[in-house]
């Protein structure tokens, strides 16, 4: 059953896919078996930049052609953790874009308020979260480093953390979650995108960690998965 799902993948890719998604939740499963057949994968293409230089694009989702395009140049560990997160996007698309609903919007904007910074209930919460993350292997975890970088804005005391402890901060910059250089709702469909890459990867402290923290947003997410 399973070795059917990732056909699209390029052969010498495959086993690093397959394996990617060997701990992933029943619910990621049956959205790849559903899926497998509207499944198409390439290679990123060589654009001229303004100076006339051909310069590689960056593996993305692209939803008018229906292809996850992925850059070879990359290892199989890091092919693996972003091919996850290009599949989130990849079955976003194919759901009908449920990360741009009323009902996941309301739920991201739940957890948020949670910990808002413009009050102080909402700092110390913040400030809970990250005292946590610090002392746990999630704070290796790109997918939550984004949705972190998303949610908060790319906020200074969140990205400090990072720089302190020497992890890696991978985000987005604010002019793509603001859809000034990204797509409308972009902090939603890379939060799903990512959530996606962590109940597909399925590591126990990762998962752990968001639930804790984005209790609305893991359960809407989860319905969403699980239900359709
Ligand atoms: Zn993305």
């Amino acid at each position: 059953m399973e070795q059917h799902c990732f056909d699209a993948v390029p052969k010498e890719r495959l086993e690093t896919v397959n394996e990617g998604f060997r701990n992933a939740t029943d619910e990621i499963k049956q959205i790849t078996e559903r899926f497998s057949s509207n499944l198409n994968v390439g290679k990123c293409r060589k654009k001229l930049n303004y100076n006339g230089q051909f310069v590689s694009e960056i593996s993305h989702y692209s939803e008018i052609d229906n292809i996850i395009r992925m850059d070879e140049t990359k290892d199989n560990e890091e092919y693996a953790i972003t091919f996850r997160h290009e599949y989130g996007h990849f079955a976003d698309a194919q759901l009908g874009r449920p990360s741009m609903t009323e009902n996941f919007n309301y739920a991201l904007g739940a957890d948020y308020e949670w910990y808002n910074p413009s009050n102080e209930e909402g700092s110390q919460n913040l400030n809970n979260l990250l005292e946590e993350l610090e002392n746990s292997s999630a704070f290796d975890s790109r997918y939550l480093s984004d949705i972190l970088s998303g949610v908060f804005h790319n906020n200074t005391m969140i990205m400090d953390r990072y720089y302190q402890n020497g992890a890696a901060y991978y985000h987005h910059s604010n002019s793509y979650w603001d859809g000034l250089n990204g797509p409308e709702k972009a902090v939603e469909r890379e939060v799903f995108a990512n959530l996606f890459g962590i109940y597909a990867e399925n590591d126990a402290d990762v998962v752990g960690f968001v639930e804790k923290y984005f209790p609305n947003t893991t359960t809407r997410f989860k319905t969403i998965i699980g239900g359709c």
